[in-house]
């Protein structure tokens, strides 16, 4: 079979069922191009070459032995925030450079147990801090629609290898958009799902009350098929809801007619790449011409979502990250002198600027005098962000807008200035306050580089979105396109 780095995990499923290749022949093509591709792009920090080849020979083993799911011999890769065991985690941090968890991430888990090949692990910002991919102690990841930009972050290596068609999916983590907006840079799709939805035990923490486990993929019907795999109450992890998990395929087909759309005002209002805007209106045109009504949506209190996460954020930050001492495990400092120099060198050598930045800001805004003026607040505007959404999302059953302000930016634009960093993030951060699902989809391209728009529903209306999101890429063949030279 030819152009296996171009199919769906939807395709190759079928292929391997079909025995039209083995999961070792995939594993071994897959990894080939995931080699070849490393020095340019620097999208994985761990390859699991022989790890993958005796899964994927064990996997075709099952196939073989007609003991095989849907998802039995498809190769994947994980963000290295989730704990796997037998190969390193490293969070993309000095810090944790040289960890070997114990266990698997219950996502981890669950995909191995359906047959799913792990290829390694992905590159990511520093514990999941950042926009851009370039916070990783690893290096930055490159965009492979252009090397000189950045893949967005802080998922950047999951969703770099999935636009570059070195895997066809991979495992992605979401505290602020952080699988959406490297998704939009990058051309491909990524689910975040509602807070709850998926356990975040070995998920390495970096903001409890917002992170949640998602995916990236070339198609909304294979974050469909993956998400039944992943999603599901886990009495490891306290947050993770106990609702039965339906079938997300079976829904995609559904028709849009009467579908209520709500366009968010605020996201049109501020900063917006007019040929971003441009596609987004096409899209809305294109879903009203499969009968679905569009009307416009204010969510009042949505401009204030970065200020807000860029206080919750950083508090729970210093709070998760003060575990990291130098002591139980991680980087330890050279001949400490004594206990104090032990904690303060392994820290200060372990992490990078920009997790110093967000511990300093966090444990600024929780300290004493400073609590009601800063974290109070913010946790109370968090409230009002949910009520707006919860008062759109009694008139219309999703809301449309854009995911980023501008298609991917030049690697070093915003390094030197974080807030017009954290500004990237200010389409994306609302649904994480509020604990919503949200999924990003290629719509466009201007100037060679992918556009992208945004979908966020209700608590648990994952089937609606990948619903809409599927019907139009039916119509559409944006997420089909492959970054030139990658075809
Ligand atoms: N860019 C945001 C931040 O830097 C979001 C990161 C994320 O979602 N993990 O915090």
């Amino acid at each position: 079979m030819s152009d296996l780095h171009d199919k769906t995990v939807t395709e190759l499923a079928a292929a391997l069922r079909a025995r039209q290749v083995s999961s070792v022949e995939l594993t071994q093509a897959l990894l080939e191009r995931v080699t070849r591709h490393q020095g340019a792009l620097n999208a994985f920090i761990t390859i699991s070459a022989e790890g993958a080849l005796l899964e994927a020979a064990r996997a075709d083993a099952r196939l073989g032995a007609n003991d095989a799911g849907p998802l039995t011999g498809v190769p994947m890769a994980h963000k290295d925030l989730f704990c796997t065991r037998g190969e390193k985690t490293t969070c993309g941090s000095r810090m944790l450079a040289d960890f070997v968890s114990p266990y698997d991430a219950t996502v981890v888990e669950r995909l191995r147990a359906a047959g799913v090949v792990m290829l390694g692990k992905t590159n990511m910002d520093e514990f999941a801090m950042g926009s851009s991919n370039e916070t990783s102690f690893f290096g930055p990841v490159k965009n492979p629609w252009d090397p000189a930009r950045v893949p967005g972050g802080s998922s950047g290596g999951s969703a770099a290898a999935v636009a570059a068609r070195l895997v066809p999916a991979a495992t992605g983590t979401d505290t602020g958009g952080s699988i959406r907006q490297p998704a939009a840079l990058c051309g491909v799709t990524g689910l975040k799902p509602t807070y709850g939805r998926v356990s975040r035990y070995g998920m390495v923490a970096f903001a409890s009350s917002l992170d949640q486990a998602g995916l990236i993929t070339r198609s909304a019907a294979d974050a469909a098929l993956l998400l039944g795999a992943i999603a599901g109450f886990d009495e490891r992890d306290s947050t993770s809801v106990e609702l039965p998990v339906p079938d997300y395929s079976a829904a995609l087909e559904q028709p849009l007619k009467g579908l209520k759309i709500g366009v968010l005002k605020e996201f049109f209002d501020t900063g917006l790449d007019p040929a971003i805007e441009q596609h987004i209106r096409a899209a809305l045109e294109l879903l009203r011409s499969q009968g679905a009504l569009i009307k416009d949506v204010s969510l009042p209190n949505l401009p204030l979502s970065v200020p807000t996460y860029y206080v919750v954020a950083p508090a729970e930050c210093s709070s998760n990250l003060a575990r990291f001492d130098g002591v139980r495990y991680g980087y330890r400092c050279k001949k400490p002198t004594d206990l104090l120099d032990l904690y303060l060198r392994s820290r200060g050598e372990g992490f990078g600027a920009e997790v110093k930045r967000r511990i300093m800001t966090g444990t600024y805004v929780l300290s004493a005098g400073y609590y009601d003026a800063f974290y109070l607040k913010a946790q109370r505007v968090r409230q009002l962000i949910s009520n707006d959404f919860e008062r759109a999302f009694h008139e219309v059953d999703v809301v449309i807008g854009p995911t980023t302000p501008t298609a991917a930016f030049e690697l070093g634009a915003k390094t030197a200035d974080p807030v017009t960093m954290y500004l990237n993030d200010i389409y994306t951060i609302g649904a994480n306050l509020a604990g919503l699902p949200a999924i990003s989809l290629p719509c466009g391209l201007t100037q060679g580089l992918p556009a992208a728009l945004q979908i966020i529903g209700p608590h648990f209306g994952e089937e609606r979105l990948l619903n809409v999101a599927h019907r139009y890429q039916l119509e559409t063949d944006w997420h089909r396109r492959a970054p030139p030279g990658f075809a």
